[in-house]
C-alpha cells in the first residue's frame, strides 16, 4: 500500500509532534511517524522522569538535614522506591498521552505507528506500507552508548532506560561516566540511599566544563558521601558474588570496585543506524550524526534533520529550537540560522549547574582580552538564609566589546538565574546594562550586578 502526504515526520520527539502541528496548521497532510513511545527521550527515559526523581531525592536529603532547620523527624527516614518510580512513571504517563492525543486529534495528522525507514529521496517505508512525501523531517534523537569494554557481556548492566524501570534502591551503584547524565543518577541513588561510585576515564568530572567547575562539582558530590574515581583509563568487567566488579585501574585507590548494580552512562548515539539514509542520499558524519547546514537541511534537498540526530544540540530546548527555526523559514519567510543561537544549558545535580556561552577555557582558547568575575554563593544572602551555599558564580566579557560572551552559576537557583545573563547576551547589549539594573532581594540573581562591577582584567 503506497499513501502520498504533503509532509512526513519521522519521530515523535521534542521537534516532530510541533512541526506536524504548524505543517497542518498552514493546511499541509502530514504523517507522522513513532516507532515507540510519544514524547521521546525527553518525556519518557530523559528530562521528565529524572527530573521528577530528583524533586523526590531532593526531598530526602532536605528531611535528613530537617535538624539544621530546626525540624526534628523523630523516626528513621524510609525511601519507598516503588512510590518514587510510581511517581516519576505517572509525570512521563501524563505528558506522554498528552502529547499522543494532541497528535491524534491533530486535523491534516495522520499518526503512524512502526518503523521507518528511507526506501528512496521521497518515500519511506512503515511495515509493509510505503509513505511519500516531497518534505520529510527527520526527528529520531538518540540512544545511550553501550561502550565496547573487556567483559561487558559478561555483566548485567543498566543505561538511563533501564535505570527507570528500578523499583529498589541499589545496594551500591556503579555509575560509570562522570559527566552530565551519569551525575544525575549518582547523586540521586546516593539521597535514596544507596552507596555510589562514580568511575570516569578522564582526569576529572564534566570535562567540557571549567577545571574550578569540575572541582567544585566533585566536592559537592564528595561532601555526600559519593566516591569519585577519575583517569579510570581501562575499565573491564566481570561478574562477582556481589553482583559486579568493576577494575579500574585508577591512578590512585584500589583498582576493582565491586559493587551491586552499574549503571552505563558514558554518552549517546544518534538513531540513524537503520534509517536507510544511503537510499536517500542522506550524508552522516562519523558517528552517525545527520549533516546539515545551518537551516538543518541535509545533504538531500527537501529532507531536513531536527534534534539530536543532527549532532548540533543534545537538549530538549535544542530540538525545538531547532524546530522554530525550520517552522519560521520554512512557513513564515524567515532566515533563521542554528549558528545564531547562543547555547545555555543545566547540569540537575544540587545544587544545579546554570551555564551559557562559553566556559572560561573557550574564551581564553579565542585570545581575545577578557574581563572575570566570580563570587562564591557564600555572598548570596539567599544562599546563606537557606543554607545551601555550595558553588560559585563566574562571568566572563569580552573586554573590547563589553559583550558577555559565557557565564556559571553553580549553586541554588543557578538553573533559573542564568537566564538574566542568557537574556541580555542575546538582547547583544553591553554587560553595564545589567550591572545597573535593580534586581530584587533576596535573590540570587542580585549578585550578578555586584560581580559584574568588580571585574579584574584577566591575565
Ligand atoms: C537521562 C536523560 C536526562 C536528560 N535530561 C535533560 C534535561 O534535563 N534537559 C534537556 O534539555 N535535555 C535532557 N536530556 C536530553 C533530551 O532528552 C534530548 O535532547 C531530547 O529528548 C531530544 O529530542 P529529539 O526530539 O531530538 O529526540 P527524542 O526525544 O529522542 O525523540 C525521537 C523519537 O523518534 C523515534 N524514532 C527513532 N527512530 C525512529 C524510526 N526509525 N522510525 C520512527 N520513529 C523513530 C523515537 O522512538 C523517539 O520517540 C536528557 C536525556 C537523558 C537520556
Amino acid at each position: 500500500m503506497s499513501r502520498h502526504f504533503d509532509a512526513i515526520v519521522i519521530g515523535a520527539g521534542q521537534a516532530g509532534p510541533s512541526l506536524a502541528g504548524r505543517l497542518t496548521g498552514a493546511g499541509m497532510t502530514v504523517a507522522l511517524v513513532e516507532r515507540k513511545l510519544f514524547g521521546g527521550t525527553c518525556v519518557n527515559t530523559g528530562c521528565m522522569p529524572t527530573k521528577t526523581l530528583i524533586a523526590s531525592a531532593y526531598a530526602a536529603h532536605v528531611a535528613r538535614r530537617g535538624a539544621d532547620y530546626g525540624v526534628m523527624l523523630d523516626a528513621p527516614l524510609r525511601i519507598d522506591m516503588v512510590r518514587v518510580k510510581a511517581r516519576a512513571d505517572a509525570v512521563s504517563a501524563n505528558a506522554r498521552a498528552g502529547v499522543e492525543a494532541w497528535l491524534r486529534g491533530m486535523k491534516g495528522c495522520t499518526v503512524i505507528e512502526g518503523h521507518a525507514r528511507f526506501i528512496a529521496p521521497d518515500t519511506i517505508g512503515v511495515g509493509e506500507e510505503h509513505l511519500s512525501a516531497p518534505r520529510i523531517f527527520i526527528n529520531v534523537g538518540g540512544r545511550a552508548v553501550v561502550p565496547d569494554l573487556p567483559g561487558i557481556d559478561r555483566i548485567r548492566y543498566l543505561t538511563n532506560t533501564s535505570m527507570l524501570k528500578l523499583d529498589r534502591v541499589p545496594r551500591h551503584l556503579i555509575v560509570i561516566g562522570g559527566s552530565y547524565i551519569g551525575l544525575e543518577f549518582a547523586q540521586m541513588y546516593r539521597r535514596f540511599g544507596a552507596a555510589v561510585t562514580v568511575v570516569e576515564m578522564k582526569p576529572r568530572l564534566v570535562s567540557r566544563e571549567d577545571e574550578d567547575v569540575s572541582q567544585a562539582i566533585r566536592e559537592i558530590l564528595e561532601s555526600e558521601g559519593i566516591a569519585v574515581r577519575t583517569s579510570a583509563e581501562c575499565i573491564h568487567f566481570a561478574p562477582h558474588a556481589e553482583g559486579v566488579a568493576v577494575g579500574v585501574e585508577c591512578t590512585t585507590g584500589d583498582p576493582e570496585i565491586v559493587g551491586t548494580d552499574v549503571l552505563l552512562a558514558v554518552g549517546r548515539r544518534p538513531n540513524t543506524d537503520d534509517l536507510g539514509l544511503e537510499q536517500a542520499g542522506v550524508k552522516t558524519d562519523a558517528r552517525g550524526y545527520i549533516q546539515v547546514d545551518d537551516s538543518l537541511t541535509t545533504s538531500t534537498a527537501g529532507i531536513w534533520a531536527l534534534g539530536d540526530c543532527n549532532g548540533r544540540g543534545a537538549f530538549t530546548h535544542t530540538a525545538y529550537n531547532d524546530f522554530e527555526i525550520v517552522a519560521a523559514n520554512l512557513l513564515d519567510g524567515e532566515q533563521r540560522k542554528v549558528s545564531e543561537r547562543i547555547l545555555g544549558y543545566a547540569l540537575y545535580i544540587d545544587p544545579p549547574l546554570g551555564r551559557v556561552g562559553m566556559t572560561e577555557t573557550e574564551a581564553r582558547a579565542t585570545g581575545r582580552k577578557l574581563l572575570i568575575g566570580r563570587r562564591p554563593m557564600g555572598r548570596v544572602a539567599r544562599a546563606v538564609e537557606r543554607d545551601e551555599t555550595q558553588g560559585f558564580m563566574k562571568v566572563i566579557v569580552d573586554s573590547e566589546t563589553k559583550r558577555i560572551v559565557g557565564a556559571t552559576i553553580l549553586g541554588i537557583g543557578g538553573d533559573e538565574a542564568i537566564h538574566g545573563i542568557l537574556d541580555i547576551m542575546n538582547a547583544g547589549v553591553p554587560y553595564h546594562v545589567l550591572q545597573r539594573a535593580m534586581p530584587i532581594h533576596p535573590t540570587v540573581s542580585e549578585l550578578i550586578p555586584t560581580m559584574l562591577g568588580g571585574m579584574p582584567t584577566a591575565d
